[in-house]
């Protein structure tokens, strides 16, 4: 049978989030059931409900930042038992025998099963993320949470942590480097943790002057407003990486020009609309623009088996579901310290109530 679990979904692009029922499949052989706990609240969710990157399907139940307890394994389960803490990112499922996937990256393989907005290949119509009670999701794709992290504050590692951390051991970021991170957001603050800790010398770029001393206490070696012009122009040609999360549009040739020579700036963040491109910055110094989405599934788990061991975590502010659009309206404002963390035990209790 079935499970019934209560969820918050938007409608269409212009209505708020609001309770819907949803239904999660009756478990497979291979599947985990998790009653979810907590869920971080990223900016792509507010993208696809907002429907800005023009590919949502409604209802859209948005959450990838989800980490929670085992409540049921299906009978050939072997990683997961019982009342594990465990965790479920951006994939549920991926065509396992793409190239990609047979190199370890699924994230990069197709089709992609997405934990929302893509094709749900056992009920029909679209997938649920976890701004819900519960979720069943392939065991081959959930995540042990270590023992020595905070379940709440290890929800936005799923998304946020993997998709930083990821691009910066691609590019081997590491001691005697200077490396920017552009936006202290949710996943700039933890772009700042692991560049810190794979030994960079970290500078924080931010259009907020207010965050500078967050941003040091987070890590950050130095800061940049990069609203003031003398200051940006002080660090052309001098940065080995530097790691853009803006959500928004903003001029990226501001970031290219501060690349040395083979420098590449990755972009993670995903605006709405394109970013227009000066190609004699690129030209002119044998620099590199690139992209990386999230990360694999091993890769993810080693993460988050780095942050149990070096004390990486995400700053969150935990809010109630009932809550989640003001938090978006103060999201796209970029005033959240610096994740927001649905305690899913507000949305249990509302289902009681009702
Ligand atoms: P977030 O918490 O809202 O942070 C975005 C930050 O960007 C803000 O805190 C702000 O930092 C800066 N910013 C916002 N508007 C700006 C503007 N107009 N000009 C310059 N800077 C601006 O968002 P997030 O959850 O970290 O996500 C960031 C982006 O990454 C989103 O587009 C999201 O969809 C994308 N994303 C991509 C992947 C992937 O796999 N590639 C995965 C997850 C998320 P300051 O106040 O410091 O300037
Ligand atoms: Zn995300």
């Amino acid at each position: 049978m079935n499970i019934k679990s209560k969820s918050y979904a938007a409608q269409s692009a212009t209505t708020p989030l609001a309770p819907f029922a949803i239904e999660r499949r009756e478990p497979q052989p291979k599947d985990v059931v998790i009653d979810i706990l907590y869920c971080g609240v990223c900016h792509s969710d507010l993208h696809q409900a907002r429907n800005e990157w023009k590919s949502t399907i409604y209802p859209c139940v948005p959450g990838h930042e989800i980490v929670g307890r085992v409540v049921k394994v299906g009978r050939d389960v072997t990683r997961f038992q019982e009342g594990d803490i465990a965790a479920v990112g951006c994939l549920v499922d991926a065509c396992r025998t793409h190239p990609n996937y047979e190199r370890g990256l699924e994230q990069y393989s197709e089709p992609l099963t997405l934990t929302y907005n893509s094709e749900d290949k056992h009920l029909g119509g679209v997938t649920y993320g976890g701004y819900s009670e519960t979720i069943v999701v392939d065991e081959a794709f959930t995540l042990k949470v270590p023992d020595k992290l905070d379940p709440a504050a290890a929800a936005p590692l799923l998304c946020a942590g993997i998709t930083t951390y990821s691009p910066l051991k691609h590019w081997n970021v590491g001691p005697g480097q200077k490396v920017g991170i552009v936006g202290l957001g949710g996943l700039g603050h933890m772009g700042v943790k692991f560049a810190r800790a794979f030994g960079a010398h970290v500078i924080l770029f931010t259009t907020s002057p207010g965050k500078a001393e967050d941003a040091r206490r987070l890590g950050a070696h130095e800061v940049v407003v990069s609203t003031n012009p003398a200051e940006m122009e002080a660090h052309v040609g001098s940065f080995d990486f530097i790691l853009d999360a803006v959500s928004a549009q903003h001029d990226i040739n501001a970031y290219v020009r501060l690349l040395k020579l083979d420098g590449t700036l990755t972009i993670v963040g995903a605006p709405e609309h394109p970013l227009p491109v000066e190609v004699f910055n690129l030209l002119l110094g044998r620099r590199r623009i690139a992209g990386s989405a999230i990360g694999s599934i091993a890769e993810t788990q080693e993460m988050l088996d780095f942050c149990a061991e070096h004390g990486v975590a995400s700053d969150i502010e935990i809010i109630k579901i009932q809550d989640i659009n003001e938090a978006y309206e103060r999201l796209l404002k970029g005033k959240v310290k610096y994740r927001f963390v649905i305690d899913m035990a507000s949305l249990k209790q509302e289902a009681a109530a009702s």
